[in-house]
C-alpha cells in the first residue's frame, strides 16, 4: 500500500461555516501520526534550510496550537500564543483587525516579548492574511524581528500571501 502524503489528510468542507465558504479541515492530519510528523519535520526542514534561526515561535489561536508547540519542541525552542481578549492573566499588548465579517482582537502578554529577538509566526491556514498580518505589526511594534510566517497550507484564490507581504516586506511568508 503506498503511503499518503500529508496533504492528502486535508479535508475540503464546501459551504462550511456558512453558503459559499470551502473549508480545509486539518484534524484528519493531526489525527494521523504519519502526517503529522510528515509536516511537522516539513516545517522545521524549511526552517532551518532557509536559516530562519527563530528564538521563540508565535501563533494564533486557535489552530496554531495544533502546530507550533510540535514544531518548537522539533526546533529546540520555546512558543508564545497570541490569544482572544480575556484569556491572558498578565498585562498585554493586542492588535484589533478587520475580518472578512467582523473584527476580531489578538493580545499577547506584553513582558513575552524581548526586542531583536527572532519570531516566526506559525498557523495552519493562510486565508485572507488579516490575522498574520496584524500579529506581525503588533509584534514588530514591540521591537520583535519577525523572520518568517510559517503555514501549512494557504488558500491562494484569497491572496493572503501578497496581503502580508505588501504590508511586511521583510518577512518571508511561506506556506508548505
Ligand atoms: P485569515 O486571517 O488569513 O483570513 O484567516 C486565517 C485564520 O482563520 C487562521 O487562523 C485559520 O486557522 C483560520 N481559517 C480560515 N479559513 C480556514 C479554513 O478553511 N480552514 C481552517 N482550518 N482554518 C481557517
Amino acid at each position: 500500500m503506498q503511503t499518503k502524503f500529508w496533504h492528502d489528510y486535508i479535508l475540503h468542507i464546501p459551504d462550511y461555516p456558512k453558503p459559499g465558504v470551502d473549508f480545509k479541515d486539518i484534524t484528519p492530519l493531526i489525527a494521523d501520526a504519519a502526517a503529522y510528523q510528515q509536516v511537522i519535520d516539513a516545517m522545521a526542514d524549511y526552517c532551518t534550510q532557509n536559516n530562519l534561526q527563530p528564538d521563540q515561535l508565535v501563533c494564533p489561536e486557535a489552530r496554531g496550537f495544533m502546530f507550533a508547540p510540535a514544531l518548537a519542541y522539533r526546533l529546540g525552542v520555546g512558543f508564545l500564543p497570541l490569544r482572544k481578549p480575556g484569556k491572558l492573566p498578565r498585562q498585554t499588548a493586542f492588535t484589533h483587525y478587520e475580518l472578512e465579517y467582523g473584527t476580531d482582537e489578538l493580545h499577547i502578554h506584553r513582558d513575552d516579548i524581548v526586542a531583536g529577538k527572532r519570531i516566526v509566526i506559525v498557523d495552519d491556514v493562510l486565508a485572507t492574511g488579516g490575522t498574520v498580518a496584524a500579529s506581525v505589526a503588533l509584534l514588530q511594534s514591540l521591537g520583535a524581528n519577525v523572520v518568517a510566517c510559517l503555514f501549512v497550507m494557504s488558500i491562494d484564490a484569497l491572496g493572503g500571501q501578497q496581503r502580508i507581504q505588501s504590508q511586511h516586506p521583510n518577512t518571508i511568508v511561506h506556506a508548505l
